[in-house]
């Protein structure tokens, strides 16, 4: 389960309904005008709509052209060489939703190498798995994502061998376990270029490739916008929604939804005309209903 979210049980909803009850008979006024105007939003988000001007979407500004370092606006101008993650948690607070541009004429993609996906992200044994665990052969080489500068190169715990590259997009990508390096922190490098070979240095169990994607230190789902399978990468441009710690990848054209108290996915689904599995996927739910009021789910139809 996830750490900040709750399970909407049965005895949840009885002892809401006996709270509900008791404001009521304290104060009906006051629960009219709470509860039946906190009804769900349904938001289209694009570029141009006048949503995304109401809410003010910041779109990521890049380079500054004083800094060295990508995206050092969006830094805080922050740059470690030593620490995985350097950053204060006061960097994310004014976030809500942000627009990032992941590849122009001039900044591609690549994936990392070829392999399935071993272990997903999420929850395991116990322990939440920032990334993505790829099958990759001993050896192989291991590409860098997008453009960017290396910002560490080193070995650090767990982690074993690690590159992390901060990319002009703003994304970070984290490279661990790799047998060998091949860069240092300060490069230049492009979409595609080698980074090091694939290995089992630190807490591994055999070999393989552990990929992280990040923004501004908080872990994303790197399956949400890279697809193995296809050899490709999801969306040109995605929304980041932070949701509990973490930043949720949207696409331009998903709805967002606001879960309201009582929901379930099987209601939400029906609803949308889509299914309770793809819900859980798109927003990495697992099994046994696992929501919370005032959330955000991302639709894609
Ligand atoms: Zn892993």
């Amino acid at each position: 389960m996830h750490k900040n979210r709750i399970c909407i049980t049965k005895q949840m909803k009885i002892k809401f309904s006996t709270l509900l009850i008791t404001l009521i008979l304290l104060i009906p006024k006051c629960v009219d005008a709470f509860y039946f105007k906190d009804i769900p939003i349904f938001l289209k988000l694009y570029e141009n709509d006048t949503l995304s001007e109401k809410n003010n979407i910041p779109i990521i500004k890049y380079d500054n052209g004083k800094s060295a370092f990508p995206a050092a606006y969006v830094y805080d101008n922050i740059w470690s060489t030593t620490k995985p993650n350097p950053y204060p948690k006061s960097i994310t607070y004014n976030d809500s939703i942000l627009k990032i541009t992941l590849i122009s004429d001039s900044s591609q993609f690549s994936l990392p190498g070829e392999g399935r996906i071993t272990s997903p992200y999420g929850w395991r044994d116990g322990k939440f798995h920032e990334g993505i665990d790829l099958d990759i052969y001993h050896g192989l080489p291991v590409h860098a994502l997008f453009p960017g500068v290396v910002r560490m190169s080193k070995s650090f715990g767990g982690y074993g061998r690690l590159v992390i590259i901060r990319h002009d997009n703003g994304l970070e990508t984290f490279y661990a376990h790799l047998g060998t390096i091949k860069v240092k922190a300060g490069q230049r490098i492009n979409a595609g270029d080698i980074i090091g070979t694939c290995g089992n240095s630190g807490t591994s169990r055999g070999t393989h490739l552990h990929l992280e994607i990040r923004f501004k230190g908080e872990s994303i789902n790197p399956a949400h916008l890279i697809s193995i399978e296809d050899h490709s990468l999801k969306y040109k441009t995605i929304l980041l929604r932070k949701n509990d710690g973490h930043y949720f990848v949207y696409h331009e054209d998903a709805l967002l939804y606001k879960i309201k108290r009582g929901d379930y996915l099987h209601k939400i689904a029906n609803e949308f005309g889509t299914t309770v599995r793809k819900i859980r996927e798109t927003n990495d739910i697992p099994k046994n209903g696992i929501l919370r009021a005032g959330q955000y789910l991302s639709i894609c139809l």
